[in-house]
């Protein structure tokens, strides 16, 4: 069961796939979902793309989106999924640092130009539209970027220690980190998510995370396949359409950020509540105040768990009843060997805070393209040091204290402020730019933005606003933007964002 082939079964009439529609939806059993990615993997196969190379997928949550994953990790190639509402500086990037033999696109992006047909343009990767015509998934190339096509190629067998997947972390050191998963990493994490919530082929899960972020992917979708559950996926979030999709198609659980949580609250369902076994929360902290109300309101156990890029998704997480859950943490090591160690590597005394440390085989075997990080970030018995503060109960239960490192988390999307800043400092009219968290009632946390003028020069809010968003994705535009004549610096000149928040937050009142 160590690779997707082998942990995905495709041999059943069972419902795989549901994606909501009207006037139908279109259900999609094992078997079925077997065939359309075989038959796919014949189609990347004769594109030509070499053992290990990366497929980038910028598709939206969506039958084609699975289909495309699947194939291109059984065909050995990577898989690297990319969020479709990037601008096109964001693709060039991800594109070049994956070198991708292919981008993926939705019908109409060649015609349109997109910003990511432009981007793969630009370093010569293939493009091609893929799309669902109601009895295939097309693969539709435009261009053949640098690949060279030598007819129908073989079907490859992927192995245990191939690399699936890579997808970047934020990266609070400016550049984002890529993080290679292997099968075996993915596999992994789907055994301990499937024994965590004792998933079984009765369970249907509503998928309402992005598939290009490890939560959506791992505990959405790969996990309940793992189990042969069924999988009920709408093109995106909405508030208005959740619950009807819920009843419709009889979910019984769901995992989703806090913001979600508390959006879903805010709209409960009209009539009734349906019988929901449990609610898991990852990828931000979730409030004692939201865990309280998501459990009267719901009548479920919240299940709050712990997880990042480079263990493939979740590491701990609270178990089901009657076992004990607590509001503020996110639970035990789930197949996941979890240890606070301090900066030497010491395990310190239980109870005191230090770095929350990981090890399993869920945990990738180290970034690419980054031995810098790669020695910091592994101590000598290879424990992964996570970046985040913590302690342990008595019982083992992890409660996370704070970032290490200084990232914006926006409702579980993770934002780099030295991104920002150095998006910001290309403006002609900045001279300085810090960004930082502030907090948000619907967003746990907001961006805010300092920035200082060049001598002589003036850009309004609006316009610096503009100039920000077409350079980065609209979630990461800041909220508040400051203009102050000197930034805030410490004692020895080093920006301290929080030191820089705090003074900017200040004036306001
Ligand atoms: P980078 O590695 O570049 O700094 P990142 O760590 O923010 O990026 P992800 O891998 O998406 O990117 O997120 C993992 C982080 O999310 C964890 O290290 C932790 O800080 C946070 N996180 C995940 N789950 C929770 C949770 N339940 N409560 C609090 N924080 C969480
Ligand atoms: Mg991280």
């Amino acid at each position: 069961m160590t690779t997707l082939a082998n942990a995905v079964q495709c041999t059943t009439q069972a419902t795989a796939i549901i994606i909501p529609g009207k006037p139908d939806a279109l259900t999609i059993s094992y078997e079925q979902l077997g065939h359309h990615v075989l038959s796919f993997q014949k189609k990347i196969a004769a594109l030509g793309i070499t053992p290990q190379a990366a497929v980038s997928i910028a598709l939206p949550n969506s039958f084609e989106f699975i289909v495309a994953f699947l194939a291109a990790s059984w065909q050995r190639a990577i898989a690297a999924p990319l969020n479709s509402a990037y601008k096109q500086e964001e693709f060039e990037f991800y594109i070049d640092d994956l070198k991708s033999a292919v981008v993926l696109v939705p019908r109409g992006s060649v015609q349109h130009e997109g910003p990511a047909v432009r981007a793969a343009r630009k370093y010569q990767a293939a493009i091609a539209e893929v799309y669902w015509n109601g009895k295939e998934v097309v693969l539709d190339i435009k261009d053949n970027g640098k690949l060279s096509r030598r007819g129908n190629q073989a079907v490859e067998k992927a192995q245990p220690d191939d690399i699936a997947l890579v997808l970047h972390t934020s990266g609070t050191t400016g550049r984002p980190k890529a993080v290679p998963l292997t099968h075996k990493n993915l596999t992994q994490t789907m055994k301990n998510i499937k024994m965590t919530y004792q998933l079984t082929p009765e369970d249907r899960t509503l998928l309402v995370m992005p598939l290009f972020h490890v939560h959506g992917l791992l505990a959405g979708l790969l996990s309940p396949f793992f189990s042969g559950g069924s999988v009920i996926i709408p093109p995106k979030f909405s508030a208005s359409e959740f619950w009807d999709n819920f009843i419709t198609y009889k979910a019984n659980w769901y995992t989703a950020v806090p913001t979600i949580h508390q959006i879903l609250l805010r709209n409960p369902p009209p009539s009734q509540i349906p019988k929901i076994r449990f609610i898991r929360s990852c990828s931000s902290p979730l409030s004692p105040k939201t865990f309280h109300e998501l459990e009267s309101t719901f009548n479920a156990p919240v299940l709050e768990a712990y997880a990042m890029t480079e263990g493939a998704h979740q590491m701990t997480s609270n178990p089901l009843p009657p076992a004990k859950r607590f509001p503020g943490s996110v639970g035990i090591g789930q197949g996941v060997e979890v240890k606070i160690l301090d900066q030497e590597g010491t395990e310190v005394p239980q109870g005191s805070e230090a770095e929350i440390c990981i090890r399993g085989e869920n945990v990738t075997n180290g970034y690419l393209n980054n031995p810098e990080a790669n020695k910091s970030s592994f101590t000598k018995e290879r424990f992964f040091r996570t970046g985040d503060q913590g302690k342990q109960d008595k019982d083992g239960y992890v409660i996370i204290t704070g970032r290490i490192k200084e990232l914006i988390n926006k409702g579980g999307e993770k934002i780099s402020p030295v991104e920002l800043d150095n998006v910001v400092a290309q403006n002609e009219a900045v001279a300085e730019a810090v960004s930082f968290a502030i907090e948000d009632e619907i967003y746990g946390q907001e961006v805010g933005l300092a920035v200082v003028l060049k001598d002589g020069k003036h850009i309004s809010e609006d316009d610096l606003r503009s100039y920000v968003t077409s350079k980065v994705a609209k979630f990461k535009v800041p909220k508040k933007i400051f203009f102050t004549d000197v930034m805030p610096k410490t004692a020895t000149g080093k920006v301290q964002r929080r030191m820089v928040a705090q003074a900017m937050l200040a004036r306001e009142e």
